[in-house]
């Protein structure tokens, strides 16, 4: 990656946030348009990791309850910020297809717990299924179905909000690699950057899958690993599903540019890591039951993860400016059954061609849940990360959850299930 010029630092802020991905400027947005100084600081590129990766998706149909507030703050949130900037935010539908009884019961046990939330989601028979997606050539038994999910393009988002953040008074560098915090009297004061130091006496940890390594430095641990999800998109298809569709094996959404985000639901590969054997003990009950879905690979990513420190000074370069950007390569063979599988299901697609394939590594933590909380023991650290694979769609309402944790406030959303103190060490 090219080097972007030097940013011009800041002496002092209110509030410093490290990464701009869709949490980070999202943050920013809430905090700068409530008169808070605030700079966001990115090793990279605005959303160069999962913010510019993933699929797109802004559902709260299948969501863990204790998100399901988050999501449908952040359904309202997303279509305000459409009224004022393109996020590419649309209310297209989601279906989760049924093939089996056990799917349908599994779907009417989720329903059955969120309707407590007041979500819009209900059950479709086949016959509905079919008039929603008549290009199907498969013979669905139903579907779990929200009208009000919908999508945004991620290539457009997290960029978009850093706009509208900066318009409000935020500050955010690209090519400023946070190397450590300072600490004055036990509390935060400052950030050191790779272009030096910035006073700030909040400071948010919004780094994604470089959390666990940020905060481990300072002594705070986070137990958080990466899976890889393989993604391509094809060439327009006019008569394609309008709305976006989870087929158990595969998942399409329309894009905004006429082609289609294809990929695979719960397929992802885990590459064996030092950290893995770490924090067996957090995440081996979440392996076990995910098992299906989660493939492990050991191969050279094991030995780049085991060069790279876990303590280091704040003088010299650190691992943050050596990865500027994770871009791990694409699994051929998830691409290649995630295509086979969606052209099986929707053979109007046989004649699309893949204009691209990528990858991004995602963060996880052992209840596929986010932190999202004050750290203990160094007061004036905050830390939202570990979304685990959808963070995207509820990155707004995390980012004016965190601002207002971050101003004192008491969040209008419940915070407790996202606590930092819910593993044990
Ligand atoms: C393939 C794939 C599909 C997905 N699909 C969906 C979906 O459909 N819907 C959904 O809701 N979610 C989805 N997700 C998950 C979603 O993308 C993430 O949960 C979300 O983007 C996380 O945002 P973030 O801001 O926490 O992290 P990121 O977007 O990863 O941003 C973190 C940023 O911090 C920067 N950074 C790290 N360390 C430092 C440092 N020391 N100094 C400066 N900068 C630093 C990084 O460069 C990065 O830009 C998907 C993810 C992937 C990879």
């Amino acid at each position: 990656m090219r080097s972007p010029p030097s940013p011009v630092l800041p002496a002092a802020v209110d509030v410093a946030i490290i990464g701009a991905g869709i949490i980070g400027v999202s943050t920013a947005y809430a905090l700068a348009r409530a008169g808070v100084r605030v700079a966001v600081l990115e090793k990279g590129t605005v959303a160069c990791e999962q913010s510019s990766r993933n699929w797109g998706w802004v559902r709260t149909l299948g969501r863990d309850f204790p998100e399901v507030p988050l999501a449908l703050r952040a359904n309202q949130l997303w279509g305000q910020i459409q009224d004022q900037i393109d996020v590419g935010f649309r209310r297209s539908g989601i279906l989760y297809l049924q093939e089996s009884d056990a799917d349908a019961a599994g779907h009417q046990a989720w329903i059955d717990g969120a309707r407590a939330y007041g979500i819009d989601a209900r059950l479709l028979d086949s016959r509905e299924a079919r008039g929603l997606l008549p290009q199907t050539a498969r013979g669905w038994t139903g579907a779990l179905y929200s009208a009000t999910d919908g999508v945004a393009e991620p290539q457009l988002a997290a960029p978009a909000i850093a706009t509208l953040a900066r318009a409000a008074g935020a500050q955010i560098l690209e090519g400023c690699a946070v190397r450590g915090v300072e600490l004055s009297a036990g509390r935060v004061s400052a950030v050191l950057t790779e272009h030096g130091r910035i006073a700030a006496s909040s400071v948010l940890v919004a780094a994604g899958a470089w959390s666990r390594l940020f905060c481990g430095n300072l002594g705070a641990d986070f137990p958080q690993l990466k899976v890889r999800g393989s993604v391509l998109r094809t060439s327009p298809v006019e008569a394609g599903p309008a709305a976006a569709v989870n087929g158990k094996n595969f998942t399409c959404r329309r894009r905004a540019d006429g082609g289609y985000t294809v990929s695979q639901f719960g397929a992802s590969m885990a590459d064996v890591v030092p950290d893995s054997f770490r924090l067996m003990r957090h995440f081996l009950r979440s392996w076990l039951a995910n098992r299906d879905f989660v493939r492990l690979r050991f191969g050279k990513r094991f030995f780049e993860e085991l060069g790279i420190p876990r303590h280091f000074p704040a003088d010299r370069a650190s691992p943050f400016e050596r990865y500027r950007v994770l871009d791990p390569p694409p699994s051929e063979r998830g691409i290649e059954q995630a295509w086979s599988r969606l052209v099986h299901a929707f053979p109007v697609f046989r004649h699309a061609r893949i204009l691209q394939s990528w990858a991004g590594y995602i963060d996880v933590t052992p209840d596929a849940m986010p932190v999202m909380d004050a750290v203990p023991r160094l007061p004036g650290l905050y830390l939202a990360s570990g979304f685990s694979g959808h963070g995207f769609g509820i990155g707004p309402a995390a980012g004016e959850a965190m601002a207002q944790l971050i101003q004192g406030q008491t969040p209008a959303i419940d915070l407790h299930p996202f606590r930092y103190g819910r593993y044990r060490p």
